[in-house]
């Protein structure tokens, strides 16, 4: 794939032919000249499609008609791939058939870089990319499912009406789910045996004359663990090459991004700043705070202290529920002072860092909370450690007891564990969400800590929780004498250069 600085004008690459096929195996890679804006557009659309489809494969059942009447629509809205034939039409709105291909073939390959990087990534995409096969697969025609098949090299045929009577009681005997009724309905497909060894093995199919003759259901399931296969092939040949991606500067920031990629709400912009109280944060950690930062509270509270990936995961939340920097530094050096760091260090050595967090100092940039994306994929908890996403990064054990503490119902702490399980920690944390307010399913698809505290509020009572304070004084005795909030901080110039570079750095992926 090349990049270019300008916008693409029109389709004339020979690989338009491919945009000829309603379904492909992604074989072959793009060569065309696409735009910067065209790169990063398709991609995002792409991870919203692939966190929609992981969203409805734990709330439906698969291709049932809810999951697919949904999944058709955000292809629609998406742009997405979601007609059997390429109409070459250009439609009144939107993009035709044959350029939806297009950008579903141009995004898979953008999200494979973006997503080769890490075990996780990879097995979380391959997942995705799997179960929108899948869907895809099942809505073609017959007669485009065979096509498929031999253009893929899988050179296996059906078997006529007529064999099918012939073989009907074989067929019925030997095949799962098939009976007198659904044969006739029902397409066989003769594989050569050896290409279908498990249902031989689990003596699921008729064999006759060397071959398996498979009833259509289970076809999925071997065209399924072939394409699982080649992208996962695939993803480990792209990371090999990843080296040479990243020499680029115009890619690496992008791909970097995408893989952390958050596809919502930006919740760096404050909008209810000065509407919490200090007061307030101890009861809503404990109504309306995901579990990463109740977990973040109850820590500050009792060691009185944070590391810095704590103090930065946490300090961004609480900015982005609406705590000014004046309350900011007040919490923080309530806290500390408590602890084993006395006034003096705390100026010297943590308001630089939180006056950082809110844009006042260094490159003055104002710093988004961060995602449940970021926090579970970046920088994980070590030994002493707070942040992090507990669902991603706790024992289960230990997950299920601080569960069964928070009081959720033993039923409620087996769905979250299952889904712990298969790895959808977002939907653990949703389902944590429906159970601890009571509401029977979740109307968001959670993203973002601070999208949580939003929804929790709204179902909490439409925002009343957050009063606006006006001109109340923060009064607590951890105030008085503060001069944090005023004054600057007394950092030599060292701490200063030490404490930004490692701020940078932490940074620069944010
Ligand atoms: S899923 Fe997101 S909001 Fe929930 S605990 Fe993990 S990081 Fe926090």
């Amino acid at each position: 794939m090349l990049f270019s600085g300008r916008k693409y004008k029109s389709i004339t690459s020979p690989q338009t032919e491919l945009y000829g096929q309603p379904l492909q195996f992604y074989g072959q890679p793009p060569l065309e000249n696409i735009s910067l804006l065209e790169f990063e557009t398709f991609a995002v659309d792409r991870l919203k499609l692939l966190k929609t489809i992981e969203n409805l494969g734990v709330s439906y059942v698969k291709l049932s008609d809810d999951y697919k009447k949904k999944l058709h629509k955000e292809s629609k809205t998406l742009n997405f791939p979601y007609r059997l034939e390429a109409d070459e039409r250009k439609p009144l709105t939107g993009l035709s058939e044959r350029e939806k291909r297009r950008k579903d073939h141009i995004s898979h390959f953008i999200l494979r870089l973006a997503y080769c990087q890490t075990e996780d990534l990879r097995r979380w995409f391959i997942q995705q990319e799997v179960d929108l096969f899948r869907y895809r697969f099942n809505e073609l025609m017959g007669k485009q499912k065979l096509e498929f098949l031999h253009r893929n090299n899988l050179q296996y045929d059906t078997s006529s009406a007529e064999e099918k009577k012939t073989l009907k009681d074989y067929l019925i005997n030997s095949s799962y789910a098939v009976s007198g009724i659904t044969v006739e309905e029902q397409d066989f497909y003769k594989v050569p045996f050896q290409d279908a060894l498990d249902l031989v093995r689990t003596r699921k199919v008729y064999l006759k004359g060397g071959y398996a003759y498979i009833p259509h259901q289970d076809i999925v399931t071997i065209v399924l663990n072939d394409f699982r296969t080649r992208i996962s092939k695939a993803l480990a040949l792209t990371a090999r090459s990843l080296p040479a991606v990243h020499s680029d500067e115009r890619l690496q920031p992008l791909l970097n991004h995408l893989s952390h990629a958050y596809v919502g709400q930006d919740y760096s912009i404050q909008k209810n700043v000065g509407k919490i109280s200090l007061e307030q944060i101890d009861s809503l950690s404990v109504k309306s705070f995901p579990l990463c930062m109740r977990q973040l509270h109850q820590a500050v509270r009792e060691n009185h202290h944070l590391r810095h990936g704590g103090r930065m995961q946490y300090g961004l939340f609480l900015k982005g529920i609406g705590l000014s920097l004046e309350q900011a530094l007040q919490f923080w050096r309530s806290e500390f002072i408590r602890g084993k760091v006395d006034a003096d260090k705390f100026d010297k050595a943590y308001a630089y860092g939180i006056r950082h967090m809110f844009g006042k100092e260094g490159k003055r940039a104002d710093y988004t909370p961060y995602s449940c994306m970021k926090v579970i994929l970046s920088n994980l908890p070590s030994q002493g450690d707070h942040h992090g996403c507990p669902f991603r990064h706790s024992d289960p054990e230990l997950l299920k007891q601080k569960l069964q503490f928070y009081k959720v119902s033993p039923s409620g702490v087996n769905q979250i564990l299952e889904l712990v399980k298969g790895m959808h920690y977002q939907l653990a944390c949703q389902k944590y969400f429906e159970l601890t307010h009571h509401s029977e399913e979740a109307s968001f698809s959670l993203n973002h800590p601070n999208q949580y505290f939003i929804e929790s509020q709204k179902v909490l009572g439409r925002g009343k929780d957050i009063k606006r304070e006006v001109g109340t004084p923060q009064n607590n005795s951890a105030n008085k004498g503060s001069t944090a909030a005023q004054e600057p901080a007394a950092n030599t110039p060292q701490d200063l250069a030490e404490m930004t570079e490692d701020l940078d750095s932490f940074f620069q992926d944010a």
